[in-house]
């Protein structure tokens, strides 16, 4: 039974697994940490382990947290070294609090701090896996944050919007639910006169891509709706279901799931779950700029051929991830490349029986095998 509307978050035959994410300005106000309003989500995730779903909630506010205790300028996001300082600090409280609020219900917290490395590596992702797995089994509430003490800027996911939807897909979830401080997507700024919110999004577009605004409405956390679509076409590619829904209201587990109020992304396909994790990847080594047969020949299920690459950019090896993008920069698909980046722009525009010539040995059947491709 699949999720077809936001009431059905709350059935547990359709939703087993639910990945909650909290965003740092619901957390943390300017009086310090929002204990009762916390309270009250746990009560909302008592409830839900109650009716037999488990939850693993992604929590963000350690950077706030800290930075508060610090009393570091800009909320601890003045520099990278202060945001590091402020999230080595918050972390504990973090825990701390949700360690106690939800053992009050009975229920153990574990807490793990991921960096995007250990989801980006296909090893360190199905580690991830087994130990999610097993805590869930055991019985434990995971509470995971990205480990900014020691991610540095180019290897940080930044926001946990798609730590939750990579998260969620490491732990095959059936929805995320990002709690924001917006009731879901617009169709515009939600500021603007007009805008509209909109209920149900089934697959990413680009019209639906340019409804978001890059600017987050707190300043405090570091999302805003670009970060959520994303989070969403990661979930989309695995299958699951992303919900953005306001968590400012007292117990917004029930006004978004309860009462309907939300935009909720279906999936409109699912991925194996290794071109799922591929098709999610953030970091890529390269790109293969191809030409429209071949992006046209890619949809219809093609292995990319050299014959039809016009641009070969960045540094890579032979089975390094890369982008398959068209001439206009969109993004195609990801694939593992079967040649290292010099050879691939040698045999670029050839056809296969010119290639051995160039490469000194016989060439592979492609440049992207359709196996190691995830469409976007
Ligand atoms: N990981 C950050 C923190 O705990 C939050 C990232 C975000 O704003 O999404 O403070």
């Amino acid at each position: 039974m699949a999720i077809a509307s936001l009431s059905d978050l709350a059935e547990t035959a359709r939703c087993p697994l639910l990945v909650i994410k909290v965003g740092s300005a619901l957390l943390v106000g300017k009086q310090g940490v929002r204990r009762e309003w916390l309270a009250g989500l746990v009560d909302e995730i008592a409830a839900a382990r109650g009716r037999g779903q488990q939850v693993i909630v992604v929590s963000s506010g350690a950077i706030a947290l800290g930075a508060a205790t610090l009393r570091l300028e800009k909320g601890g996001r003045g520099s990278l070294a202060d945001a590091q300082a402020a999230a080595a600090v918050g972390q504990i409280a973090l825990s701390g609090l949700w360690t106690e609020l939800l053992g009050n219900h009975g229920l153990t917290a574990a807490q793990m701090l991921l960096t995007l490395e250990d989801l980006e590596d296909r090893r360190r992702y199905l580690n991830v896996t087994a130990t999610l797995t097993r805590l869930l089994d055991a019985g434990a509430v995971p509470v995971i944050n990205e480990n900014d003490s020691v991610a540095t800027n180019e290897i940080r996911f930044g926001d946990n919007d798609r730590l939750a939807a990579r998260v969620a897909q490491a732990a095959q979830a059936s929805a995320v639910l990002l709690l924001s401080d917006i009731d879901g997507l617009y169709d515009r700024h939600p500021t603007e006169e007009g805008a509209q919110m909109v209920p149900l999004v089934e697959g990413i577009s680009p019209e639906i891509n340019a409804m978001a605004s890059a600017e987050s409405n707190s300043g405090m956390g570091s999302g805003g709706m670009v970060s959520k679509l994303q989070a969403a076409e990661i979930a989309e590619l695995a299958g699951i279901c992303l919900v953005i829904g306001n968590g400012q209201h007292d117990r917004p587990v029930q006004r978004i799931i309860g009462q309907g109020i939300g935009t909720l992304f279906l999936p409109r396909r699912k991925a194996g779950a290794r071109k799922a994790w591929l098709g999610g990847r953030l970091r890529l080594k390269g790109s293969l700029v191809v030409d429209a047969g071949a992006a046209a020949a890619l949809q219809r299920g093609s292995s990319l051929l050299a014959k039809g690459v016009i641009e070969v950019e960045g540094v890579f090896e032979r089975g390094d991830p890369v982008a398959i993008v068209d001439e206009k920069g969109r993004v195609l698909a990801h694939g593992l490349s079967e040649y290292d980046a010099t050879e691939c722009a040698a045999i670029t525009g050839l056809h296969s029986s010119d290639q051995a010539d160039v490469l000194g040995y016989a060439p592979r059947s492609s440049v992207v095998h359709r196996d190691q491709m995830a469409l976007k």
